[in-house]
């Protein structure tokens, strides 16, 4: 089999979608030739050369790599001008949108089989391949230190001769893979952190991390049972419930320094949870990130792939904050990528689809012409 690597050309996109790293691992696959774009990886720092002395061969352009290779290996689906390359039978993986039904049309128009690795279900034997947990786990690492860049303050008590200067108050609400990071990462710089969470289960976790858990108490079993959600994600949660969550979480921005807003519902468009006027409750100088900017906002302030100033707030809107730490964020998305080719490549390289296993049958977004999701 050849595998091809070329390089993203989304507007913002750094990452790459192999590395050194799992490039020599996929040509160790006997059969495997990896076909790499000159110049791929050099916006996450992998040189050509270390792609060269790990067994790929390099290609001067992209329609060279779409050409010649039966897999391509993305992070984010392919732009127009690349369906153009894409062709009848070939591979195609990565992060491909498989909520986004008029793009996954566009996709299946090219004949290609193609596997939306976001669409993986949240079962034990995925998480090596799960790209949502790690990218969103280093989004929210990095969502605290931009927040912590644009704050006029500093995130731990100092006592100084001077005078002492008080912890900052950190509230993250959504506390799934990228909010819980943004906790432990909040905490280690010494911050005071609370967070939110529909889900019962994300109690333990949030208080596990030294953070305390802003209750919203349930009133009806019909609340307690939604908020369970569904396969580990988050499910609308009923008006009621949102309005005093609404309510405790504006008291609880007004108090804080930075917020970082993560929570998303799957196909949905995010919740909005900091509405203007809690924004303009907040103290002057404070920061709010929010990581569900692509989706909507959880703050309708915000404005993607901007910092903006309103009510004396700052909000940071960046939408691809993996692509902020594109060396680590590209190892991690390069080694999901390679564990999830094991289930449409054999050992030696050859094609191997199989069908009948949950992962692959769940990922599996278009082929034959045809997008196997429903709308
Ligand atoms: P996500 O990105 O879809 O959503 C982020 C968080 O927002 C979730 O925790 C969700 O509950 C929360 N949220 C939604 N609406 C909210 C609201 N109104 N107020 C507050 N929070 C709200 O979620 P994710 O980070 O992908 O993770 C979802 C869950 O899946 C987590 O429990 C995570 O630990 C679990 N998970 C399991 C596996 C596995 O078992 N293989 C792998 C990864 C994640």
């Amino acid at each position: 089999m050849k595998v091809g690597i070329p390089t993203e050309t989304r507007p913002g996109e750094t990452r790459v979608a192999a590395t050194p790293e799992t490039v020599k691992k996929l040509a160790a696959g006997g059969a495997n030739q990896v076909l790499v774009q000159a110049g791929a990886g050099q916006p996450a720092s992998y040189p050509d050369a270390a792609y060269a002395d790990c067994g790929a061969t390099l290609v001067a352009d992209a329609a060279g790599v779409y050409g010649q290779a039966e897999a391509i290996l993305k992070v984010r689906a392919p732009q127009q001008h690349e369906l153009a390359l894409l062709r009848d039978g070939q591979l195609l993986l990565g992060m491909l949108d498989p909520y986004d039904f008029e793009g996954l049309q566009h996709l299946a128009s090219t004949g290609v089989t193609a596997f939306a690795l976001e669409a993986a279900p949240r079962i034990t034997r995925a998480q090596s391949l799960d790209v949502l947990s790690s990218q969103a786990n280093l989004a929210g690492y990095k969502a605290v230190l931009l927040a912590a860049n644009q704050y006029g303050r500093l995130f731990p008590m100092m006592m100084t001769a001077a005078g002492t200067l008080k912890a900052a108050r950190v509230v993250v609400l959504g506390a799934g893979v990228a909010g819980l990071q943004a906790i432990a990462t909040a905490k280690r710089l010494g911050a005071m952190v609370e967070a939110s969470d529909v889900r019962p289960a994300a109690k333990e976790q949030i208080e596990s991390l030294g953070a305390k858990f802003i209750d919203v108490p349930f009133e009806t079993d019909e609340e307690r049972e939604i908020a369970q959600g569904v396969g580990g994600y988050a499910r609308p949660m009923p008006a009621a419930w949102m309005a005093r969550q609404a309510a405790l979480v504006s008291q609880r921005c007004a108090q804080a320094d930075i917020v970082i807003s993560t929570a998303l519902i799957p196909g949905r468009p995010a919740p909005v949870l900091i509405a203007e006027e809690t924004v303009h409750a907040m103290k002057p100088g404070s920061v709010i990130v929010d990581l569900a900017v692509e989706r909507g906002g959880n703050c309708p302030l915000s404005e993607k792939d901007r910092i903006v100033q309103k009510h004396g707030v700052s909000l940071i809107g960046y939408s691809n904050l993996p692509a902020l730490v594109p060396t680590d964020a590209s190892a991690l998305y390069a080694r999901n990528l390679l564990d999830f080719l094991k289930l449409v490549i054999a050992q030696d390289g050859t094609p191997a689809i199989q069908r009948e296993d949950e992962i692959v049958a769940a990922c599996m977004v278009c082929e034959a012409r045809t997008v196997l999701r429903k709308k």
